[in-house]
């Protein structure tokens, strides 16, 4: 959004990022590359800052949609971007942009070497996906003879990598699933190579895989989640810096007579005298209106305000009765991953989707 002025502001600090980064690389062997995955807006902070912030340390960019890819370039991003999930209906824009598309069934694949063929490029990078166990993308080992015959008639593209997804690597319920993913995964390598004669860099580990699947780094990791601060797991997330703050401001306060209510639909009475503080961000802002009524606090001079009614489209009032505040005080909805964490299990979902929820409107601040 060019120019925005919202006082309601999401910070994001590069050091941290790079921190974050760091700490996943010391995990890994000398020989094994990352790939950081910036999708989604950066997982909803701002995938060109982080991009800009991390692109001499990093071997790959990742993101879901030729849009995404589209952005960095403009962005003046230089480094190799790999789309995760790119559409027969605007594989052109890749080439264009200079975009590597993950190639997963035969319909993209031959639609994409047709416009190879058209616009006479010769090894042009692709990547091939696919499908271990996740059951979402991805082409099948019994492909291979098909995606061999169609690359020897055409020497347009090049195989730059193999790749899968795990589904559960968080998980450790699913320890043996993973694993047979990853054994699936080495069947796919060995017999590409019978067919092939050669083996491409291979990935497959996300975020957690690194964490607990050391064995399955391969030659690259697609690093996402982690970079932003989150490991699914505690002790890992411990070892983690925080790179996402959410903050906004008080622009009212109300004192509240017994009996009185509280926002739409009147969900909150008051049976004491109180204080409310009406505050500048609502759902439409991403924060879900499933916190409202009670679900979570927000923090204002440090101090712990529940959510009071349902939060509303551009605003929410929050119960400042022991605080003392005033109109323009600075109110933290998140400053750390926990709560994060808490907010996401208060509203029934995961870190994920919290912070990819956090709207456009919301005014990205760079502290480096
Ligand atoms: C989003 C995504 C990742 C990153 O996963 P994290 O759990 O955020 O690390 C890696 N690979 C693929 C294919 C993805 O879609």
């Amino acid at each position: 959004m060019i120019n925005n002025n919202h006082v309601t502001t999401l910070e994001i600090d590069l050091k941290a990022v790079e921190f974050n980064l760091n700490y996943f690389k010391s995990k890994l062997k000398d020989t094994t590359d990352i790939m950081v995955v910036v999708k989604a807006f950066g997982y909803g902070s701002d995938a060109i800052e982080i991009a800009k912030s991390i692109e001499q340390h990093v071997s790959y960019f990742a993101v879901a949609y030729a849009m995404e890819g589209i952005a960095l370039r403009n962005a003046g991003i230089k480094t190799s971007i790999l789309v995760l999930h790119p559409q027969a209906d605007n594989l052109e824009s890749l080439i264009v942009n200079d975009l590597e598309p993950s190639l997963y069934n035969k319909h993209v694949f031959s639609s994409f070497l047709k416009l190879t063929r058209e616009n006479k490029l010769k090894n042009y990078p692709i990547h091939l996906k696919f499908n271990t166990g996740l059951n979402r993308l991805g082409f099948s080992i019994n492909d291979l003879p098909y995606l061999h015959k169609e690359l020897e008639l055409n020497q347009t593209i090049f195989i730059q990598s193999l790749f899968s997804h795990l589904a559960a690597s968080e998980d450790k319920n699913e320890i043996e699933f993973t694993k047979n993913q990853i054994e699936k995964f080495n069947n796919i390598t060995t017999q590409f190579k019978l067919i092939f004669g050669f083996v491409p860099t291979r990935h497959l580990c996300n975020t957690s895989g690194i964490i607990n699947y050391p064995e399955a780094h391969f030659d690259l990791v697609r690093l996402g989640i982690g970079v932003y601060g989150f490991a699914n797991d505690v002790s890992e997330t411990n070892n983690l810096k925080n790179v996402i703050s959410l903050k906004t401001v008080i622009t009212q306060i109300h004192e509240i007579e017994p009996g009185e209510s509280v926002g739409y639909n009147r969900s909150f009475s008051a049976s004491n005298k109180m204080k409310t503080a009406t505050v500048a961000i609502g759902h439409a802002d991403g924060l879900s209106r499933r916190l409202g009524n009670g679900k979570v606090c927000v923090k204002i001079n440090n101090q712990r305000a529940p959510i009071v009614g349902n939060i509303c489209m551009d605003m929410m009032m929050v119960d400042i009765t022991n605080i003392n505040c005033k109109p323009g005080d600075d109110v933290i909805i998140f400053d750390n991953q926990q709560s994060v964490e808490f907010l996401a299990k208060q509203s029934d979902t995961i870190s994920y989707e919290l912070l990819t929820a956090i709207s456009q409107r919301v005014r990205r601040v760079v502290i480096s």
